[in-house]
């Protein structure tokens, strides 16, 4: 259900991992009018915000930690807002009659202040619901492979705050009392003062020998776990520089990470992967890059620039259902061809004999309206019914061909199975599928990319078709930003997924190019554009898609 007006939801963003949300906060999030949010939420957690929504940063940054635009260029950033004020201004907006999302990390309710917003909410009236998240005490130890609890080590577990509101005069920790807790002691915000809160233990009674770990960044991309016993964890944690977020866990649970650590044994755990596909394309690629544990940068090399405002996509839109045969060259193209009819008023019926279609649909209504008594039957559209009915049955329905299974993918998303996939994804496979389908005399449409080959085209009029080609979309140079080409030099594989993709990054880059990097190519053409453009390829997919590029590149991975 969709966030309701009025209301304050206080949601978990869960521990980073962005796949670690909630269904439910999804929904909320993709449903508010306002989210108030903080800085430890997972990338891309406010990605399905509505266009319309007010996104206002009230994290309480400490001062020495960068604050980091998010990736998505949604949530507005600023310096750390008092909770008093984070109260006042989530009663103020509810009492505005919107719907609220309070977005934390983790859990609101496990050191997260969401008691104290509940608190407050409810003084003032509003009416709130509280959505739990994963907590990091659970998911950082999940993803080190340590669990908190284990039938032989640990029956209880403790959530402990090892760094205490400054503002509280005295500690509140009785450390004998922890010394002595029969199960796993999970510290959060207990980077700073590990230390003097192992000394503290120890001096309680804990024994120092005790394992124990820090895990740094859990659930997101470069997480860093350091085992070491509770006596030597603090130099450890020096030593290696973990910073925060990290937990720390101890107990004799953490011993048993050795035979359950699984985050490490991905197979591109610890690669550094760039994408260099347009940033509309790159989600499908960097996410499985991610699943197999690399760390993703996206350096996209090109744009998507609609066209589908130009006369010849209107008209060749406008005569959508003349066409025997409509050929689709790219995913982009798919979704970009329905965005047109959309915006002709146009659906997936219009590709199948479809004016005709659409006017029986019209008939229908007015046919209601006549049982109400209100339409004239001998009126214009009751003749066309006749007519009409009877040429739909006669006629084929347009054939659609798309050029790979991708193509064939985002056509399904819109309702269409297409009728002709072919299984290597160049023009030349796509023309010679088509051969076993009559196109002589008829008419025939190829929606595609501005700067596409016309090798299709070409095929199809040698063969006696009336082609239309159009324009859906045009590439043009992608922008990175400094940050992400910085973060790519020191990638371990760079990801080419066409040659349009080699020249426009090379050229965008120049001398700060990866040079370290090995290449990974998708298949001959992108190779030699590659070469041409003075790179080496390490690595060519031998089946010419997304998937074959990610078997090769883990394949070469293995080896190293
Ligand atoms: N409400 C949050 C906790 C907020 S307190 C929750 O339920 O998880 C912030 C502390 O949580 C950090 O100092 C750190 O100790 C811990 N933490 C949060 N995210 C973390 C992560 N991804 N990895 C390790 N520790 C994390």
């Amino acid at each position: 259900m969709s966030a309701r007006a009025g209301v304050v939801y206080l949601v978990g963003a869960g521990p980073g991992d962005p796949g670690l949300m909630t269904a439910r906060s999804l929904e909320l999030i993709a449903s508010a009018d306002a989210i108030y949010h903080d800085r430890l939420i997972p990338p891309g957690a406010l990605a399905g915000a509505r266009d319309d929504a007010e996104l206002v940063y009230v994290g309480k940054a400490p001062p020495d930690v960068a604050v980091e635009k998010d990736p998505y260029g949604h949530g507005s950033t600023g310096p750390s807002v008092p909770q008093g004020e984070i109260n006042e201004r989530l009663v103020a907006a509810a009492r505005a009659g919107k719907s609220v999302v309070r977005l934390k990390g983790g859990d609101p309710f496990v050191f997260g202040r969401g008691g104290e917003e509940g608190e407050a909410l409810r003084e003032a009236g509003i009416e709130f619901e509280v959505v739990p998240g994963v907590t990091a005490g659970v998911a950082a130890s999940a993803y080190a492979g340590i669990p908190v609890t284990h039938r032989d080590d640990a029956s209880a577990v403790a959530f402990v705050t090892g760094h205490e509101d400054p503002e509280k005069p005295e500690t509140a920790l009785d450390w004998e009392a922890l010394a002595g807790f029969p199960g796993t002691l999970v510290f959060y915000m207990g980077v700073k003062r590990l230390g003097g809160n192992a000394a503290a233990l120890i001096a309680a009674g804990r024994d120092a020998d005790e394992p124990a770990a820090a895990v740094e960044r859990g659930t997101m991309e470069g997480q860093r776990t350091v085992v070491a016993t509770l006596g030597t964890l603090a130099d450890a944690v020096e030593r290696e520089g973990i910073g925060a977020p990290a937990l720390i866990v101890v107990g004799p649970v953490v011993a048993r990470r050795e035979a359950l650590a699984w985050l490490e044994r991905r197979p591109l755990h610890g690669k550094r992967v760039v994408v260099t596909r347009a940033r509309a394309q790159a989600s499908g690629l960097t996410a499985t890059l991610r699943d197999l544990g690399a760390e993703v940068v996206e350096l996209p090399a090109i744009r998507i620039e609609p066209r589908i405002e130009s006369e010849e996509v209107r008209r060749a839109v406008g005569r959508i259902g003349e066409y025997a045969l409509v050929c689709i060259t790219s995913p982009n193209g798919a979704h970009l061809l329905f965005e047109a009819l959309g915006a002709a008023g146009l659906d997936a019926r219009a590709l199948g004999g479809k004016t005709e279609k659409k006017q029986v649909g019209r008939v229908r209504s007015s046919a209601t309206t006549e049982a109400e008594g209100g339409a004239d039957p001998r009126s214009e559209s009751g003749t066309l019914s006749g007519t009409t009915a009877a040429e739909g049955r006669d006629r084929a329905d347009t054939t659609i061909a798309a050029i790979g299974p991708g193509t064939a993918q985002a056509l399904s998303e819109h309702g269409i199975a297409a009728d002709i996939v072919p299984e290597r994804f160049v023009a030349e496979a796509l023309a010679e599928a088509l051969q076993r389908v009559e196109v002589a005399g008829s008419k025939a449409l190829v929606a595609r990319a501005a700067e596409a080959r016309d090798v299709l085209p070409e095929a199809l009029r040698e063969r006696g078709a009336d082609v239309d080609v159009v324009a859906l979309y045009e590439t043009v140079r992608g922008e990175p930003g400094d940050a992400a080409v910085e973060a790519a030099r020191s990638a371990d594989y760079v990801t080419f997924t066409s040659s349009s993709t080699v020249r426009n990054l090379t050229e965008a880059l120049g001398d700060r190019f990866p040079s370290g990097a090995r290449i990974v190519s998708i298949g001959p053409v992108t190779s030699e554009a590659a070469r041409d453009a003075g790179l080496d390829v390490h690595v060519e997919a031998e089946r010419h898609d997304i998937d074959g590029l990610v078997a090769a590149l883990v394949a070469d991975a293995a080896e190293e």
